[in-house]
């Protein structure tokens, strides 16, 4: 009797673990290229989809460019040991897995990479990366067309090896080749102290008590003008065309991006010209401290440049530790002449802070003329015949990367599994046709200025294709008070875990103490604040007003 009733179910369980056998036999294989910040949610991504991921660095460590090392790495970016992002953590973080209450806003490169850790460590991630294996090649297979299967070829310790994938994620980063633009600065050659790309800089005490020449006015170059400025002689912080000065520490001591990243925001920056968004941004800007009266000021308006975050550098202009000054004509053995014709002698050290360049030499499909691409979304590749391969994170911001890579790489994970959320390969085209034009349009010409987003539109285009942009009426009706935080608050990314394929239960809890978890890590000191909101100084400075007027009149 006991064996007739167990026999069914052992039938059963047998063709329950058939199929689930079946299933991860079947599983498509991901290849994900660098184990940065866009890899590792790639990885973690393609484990929710079902896939199988296996994910090589060039490195012997998760991070990328989070990861500080003493000595820049062949093949992948190098950061200096003062580095401190410039989005803050509720609008940086995956939308899934936010960051510690008792996280700073605004963290050093070495709090990143702990929250890294914590995300591998938390979903398991490790188990599936390989490290000291470079990508040399991806090619198609012969049978592409009906496959979309990719040859790639890894190299480990000197051997090479092959395998077959069902797609791949490519997120090998791109803040890695120095843009090293000797050719532009005649006499370089003959300059007698030392000279060296942002890429190399580590730190500011080779340049204690030197006189020296920062080139270039992105963040690298305001972050390193700033720090060397505190112990150098003289810092001279050369710019061709200038540059607005946002700050992190925004209105009342707020994160600039959870004040400015608002979907009530971008209604008004929609309906207003654009002239006049420029013209506040600029009033505003300008109210901290006069940009022409700091040198600063460039001919372009405010949204026409990648904007530098610097609460630093107004205070070393002010103290005569920087000095800015034109574009650098050219070098003589130890001076250096600007295009203004001034001159400063007796230079020890030219750091040229002069951007990066990016391309993809492992795969010949990814094509890059001057850091120019034409990828739909800056991910997917619109003449592919089989859509089986995506670019994560190759873009910049005006906001993170991390979120804006987590909703490419789950758009691109569904894609795999064959769902069919892009549009035809002609109307990719034209979108990128239509990206490339509004660019060419909105920004000054210059090679950092080709793969630019803005945060939350992007994000929405990402999300759209994705089905999980969150929809306001629906939320007015259903759920008026996250509909207000929605509307009014910042978008963090877990607006894009609400609803649809991939919602995360605690996202409207996270939405909702969002704003503590900003505050958390600043007040750890208790602060008597029960008289602040006393009526009495203005009911005197009405009681003065009066009588002044009284006695005018
Ligand atoms: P990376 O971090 O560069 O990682 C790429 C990985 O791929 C590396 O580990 C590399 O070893 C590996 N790799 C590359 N090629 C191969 C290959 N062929 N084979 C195997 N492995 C390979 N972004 C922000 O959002 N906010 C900020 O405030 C911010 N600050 C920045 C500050 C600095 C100084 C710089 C330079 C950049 C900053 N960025 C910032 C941009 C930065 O690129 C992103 O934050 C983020 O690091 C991108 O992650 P990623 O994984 O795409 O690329
Ligand atoms: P970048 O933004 O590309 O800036 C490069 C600068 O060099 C620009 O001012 C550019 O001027 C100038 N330049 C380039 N070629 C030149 C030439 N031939 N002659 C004169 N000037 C030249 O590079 P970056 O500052 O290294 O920043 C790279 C990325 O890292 C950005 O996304 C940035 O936001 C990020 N970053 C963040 C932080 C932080 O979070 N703390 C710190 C550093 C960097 P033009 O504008 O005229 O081209």
């Amino acid at each position: 009797m006991q064996t007739e009733v167990k026999k069914p179910i052992r039938k059963h369980l047998q063709a329950s673990f058939q199929r689930i056998q079946k299933e991860v036999t079947m599983a498509k294989k991901v290849a994900v290229i660098g184990a940065g910040a866009s890899g590792l949610v790639a990885i973690k991504t393609c484990l929710e989809e079902g896939l199988e991921p296996t994910c090589f660095d060039r490195s012997n460590d998760i991070g990328g460019l989070w990861r500080f090392n003493d000595d820049p790495e062949d093949g992948r970016a190098s950061i200096y040991k003062s580095v401190i992002i410039n989005t803050s953590k509720e609008m940086m973080c995956y939308s899934d897995f936010p960051i510690p209450a008792d996280y700073p806003n605004y963290m050093h490169n070495a709090k990143i990479l702990k929250y890294f850790r914590m995300y591998a460590e938390h979903f398991h991630l490790m188990d599936y990366i390989h490290f000291k294996t470079s990508v040399c090649s991806v090619t198609k297979c012969p049978d592409f067309t009906t496959t979309g299967q990719w040859e790639v070829v890894t190299e480990r310790e000197g051997k090479q090896e092959s395998a077959i994938f069902d797609a791949v994620l490519v997120c090998s980063g791109h803040h890695t080749n120095a843009n090293l633009p000797l050719d532009s600065f005649p006499g370089i050659e003959k300059f007698k102290g030392r000279y060296l790309h942002s890429r190399e800089y580590k730190g500011p005490e080779a340049f204690q008590g030197k006189r020296v020449i920062v080139i270039g006015i992105g963040n690298s170059g305001g972050d390193i003008a700033v720090e060397i400025s505190r112990t150098a002689e003289q810092v001279f912080l050369s710019t061709r065309r200038g540059s607005w000065i946002l700050n992190r520490v925004s209105d009342y001591g707020y994160p600039l991006g959870m004040l400015s990243s608002t979907r009530f925001f971008r209604t008004v920056k929609h309906v207003l010209p654009v002239s006049t968004s420029n013209w506040l941004a600029e009033r505003k800007v300008n109210r901290r401290f006069d940009h022409a009266n700091y040198g600063l000021k460039p001919k372009h308006r405010l949204f026409s440049q990648h904007p530098m975050v610097n609460d630093d550098l107004p205070n070393r202009i002010i103290a005569g530790t920087v000095i800015v000054k034109s574009n650098v004509k050219k070098f003589s053995e130890t001076d250096a002449i600007f295009e203004d014709g001034t001159l400063e002698k007796n230079i020890d050290a030219v750091i040229f802070a002069t951007g990066y360049t990016f391309d993809f030499p492992f795969c010949d499909e990814l094509k890059v003329n001057n850091n120019k691409v034409s990828l739909y979304k800056y991910t997917f590749l619109p003449e592919l015949e089989k859509q089986t391969l995506a670019v994560i994170g190759l873009i910049q911001p005006l906001g993170a990367i991390m979120p804006i890579s987590e909703l490419q790489v789950r758009l691109a994970t569904r894609i795999f599994k064959g769902e069919k959320l892009l549009p035809s390969a002609s109307d990719m085209k034209d979108d990128i046709r239509k990206k490339k034009e509004a660019m060419v349009k909105r920004y000054v010409c210059s090679q950092r200025h080709t793969i630019q987003v803005d945060y939350l539109d992007f994000m929405d285009e990402l999300a759209e294709l994705l089905g999980v942009k969150p929809n306001l009426w629906n939320l007015l009706l259903s759920d008026p008070k996250i509909a207000w935080h929605v509307y009014f608050g910042p978008c963090t990314p877990y607006q894009y875990r609400l609803t649809g394929h991939g919602k995360w239960d605690k996202a409207r809890e996270t939405i909702l103490t969002q704003w503590d978890r900003a505050l958390k890590p600043m007040k750890t000191r208790t602060v008597d604040t029960s008289g602040d909101n006393s009526i009495i100084p203005l009911v005197v400075f009405g009681f003065v007003l009066l009588l002044a007027a009284i006695f005018y009149f």
